[in-house]
């Protein structure tokens, strides 16, 4: 490997994480190079039209649905699409919405996107997401159902 193939490989690198975090920059890319597999998600973000959806929703669901669920009465702010889209143009504009506040779109949905259930609990110490692994066997692990 020469020094000039080490230089690229390592921009490659850099750019990569630089793309995982969201700064996009193609151009030290070569003809033949893999393509870079993260979508740029923030393109989407920032047009008009998602504003205006966003916008809509938060009008016409003004209320945060997870806190809704807890019997909790909090103001969204937040548009969140309640299956991630994942970069995908047709999941993000067809996709279902729904309204979040921002404590909830970055802590209890990040968390049931990433492991599928939240570890919330109620009064009584009992996770209270029925999808939770300790309710598999029912309500407070099967407990209320003898
Ligand atoms: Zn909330």
């Amino acid at each position: 490997m020469s020094v000039a193939d080490f230089r690229h490989a390592q921009r490659q690198r850099r750019a990569r994480q630089r793309q995982s975090r969201g700064l996009v920059s193609t151009a030290f890319l070569r003809d033949g190079d893999m393509k870079l597999e993260r979508p740029n998600r923030s393109k989407l973000y920032d047009k008009r039209r998602w504003r205006r959806l966003a916008k809509w929703q938060l009008v016409h669901d003004p209320l945060c649905r997870l806190c809704a669920d807890r019997g909790l009465i909090v103001p969204a702010t937040v548009c969140d699409h309640v299956v991630p889209h994942g970069g995908d143009p047709n999941k993000f504009w067809n996709g279902a919405r729904q309204s979040l506040c921002a404590s909830c779109h970055d802590g209890l949905k990040q968390q049931i996107e990433r492991q599928g259930y939240h570890c919330e609990i109620d009064i009584t110490g009992y996770p209270t997401d029925l999808n939770h692994p300790f309710n598999a066997f029912g309500p407070r692990g099967g407990l209320l159902q003898k």
